[in-house]
């Protein structure tokens, strides 16, 4: 998936919590995607249909790794980015480490 589809993602995301973020839909109004990223066995879990009519169901059979990038919609990818920000963030704060800022 190409970069700039997640940063269009990253910003429809709302937070419920650490690890769950609601995806408001690009393409259909009133609809949004649920990701939590401690369902799947912490591999990350995702309400749209995508996710959970093809890859949910190869997963349990055992025909998709679930280490794999297609076992992850984009949603869950976003959310995974977004929570790695937020990891890194914290992890420099609580290791007092200085970082250049280049913004
Ligand atoms: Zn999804």
């Amino acid at each position: 998936m190409p970069e700039v589809d997640i940063l269009s993602l990253k910003k429809t995301a709302h937070r419920e919590g650490a690890t769950r973020f609601i995806f408001n839909s690009l393409s259909q109004e009133n609809i949004a995607h649920v990701v939590d990223l401690t369902s799947n066995n912490l591999h990350g879990e995702c309400s749209c249909q995508h996710f959970q009519m093809r890859v949910k169901p190869m997963i349990k059979q055992g025909l998709l790794d679930p280490y794999s990038e297609k076992a992850r919609c984009k949603h869950i990818r976003a959310a995974r980015h977004l929570f790695y920000e937020d990891v890194i963030r914290e992890y420099v704060k609580v290791n007092k480490i200085e970082i250049d800022d280049l913004y």
